[in-house]
């Protein structure tokens, strides 16, 4: 059994909110049960975020953070001010953060009232990039794309790095639901089995494929 789904909690629901001028991914994952909830990647609209949480009837109490580009943190200071949230990042992009955050380790579960979550760790966009999965879904960050995958020629990236994420992903359950930290692709989310067959990053069969196609296209 893959140790990245095993025993993993009941899953939060989702609600998948398109935010920003870059065409960025938010998440409200929430717990029915307790009211509580987290928001992956608040970097716009913060206002609105928390509109759709009053309208779920929820209470944010945690920041979920996939990676630190600006175009996913801009507005955790914001929601943070206006809810109290904990931030929950990478210790190795942490130092971004003024205020205080909570380190996320590799195969950490993250409560969500009720339900919960696990992180892991999949680095090569950025250095501390780290992707949220529950038993059903997993959000990707700038991690993979549908049909596509994150840069690695921003500082802090690493190609070699990107390949062995993407090869864990690409391990995981193909009924696995993708949620993309950026609407690129023909759909606004995708399964890890459609991703296996139609994403030409994952159909690479060696490193040195992906290198080059990686390479060869700088978007996004
Ligand atoms: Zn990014
Ligand atoms: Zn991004």
């Amino acid at each position: 059994m893959n140790n990245d789904v095993v025993a993993l909690p009941a899953p939060p629901e989702v609600l998948q909110i398109e935010v920003g001028l870059l065409q960025n991914f938010c998440e409200i994952l929430y717990c029915p049960d307790t009211g509580e909830a987290a928001v992956v990647d608040p970097a716009w609209e913060v206002d609105r975020l928390l509109r759709e949480a009053e309208k779920l009837r929820v209470r944010i109490n945690k920041v979920l953070v996939t990676h630190t580009h600006h175009d996913h943190i801009e507005g955790v200071g914001e929601l943070v001010a206006a809810t109290g949230a904990e931030v929950f990042v990478h210790p190795n992009e942490a130092a971004v953060f003024d205020g205080p955050t909570t380190a996320v380790a590799d195969r950490q579960n993250i409560a969500i009232g009720r339900r919960g979550l696990r992180a892991l760790a999949t680095f090569g966009h950025t250095v501390g990039g780290t992707c949220f999965i529950a038993d059903g879904y997993i959000v990707t960050g700038d991690v993979l794309f549908v049909g596509g995958c994150g840069r690695t020629d921003f500082p802090g990236g690493n190609t070699a790095a990107l390949w062995a994420s993407l090869q864990r992903l690409a391990a995981l359950p193909e009924e696995i639901r993708v949620y993309p930290g950026h609407n690129y692709g023909p759909t606004p989310t995708s399964t890890m089995g459609r991703e296996l067959l139609e994403n030409p990053y994952l159909r690479c069969q060696t490193f040195d494929d992906f290198r080059q196609l990686r390479e060869r296209k700088r978007k996004p």
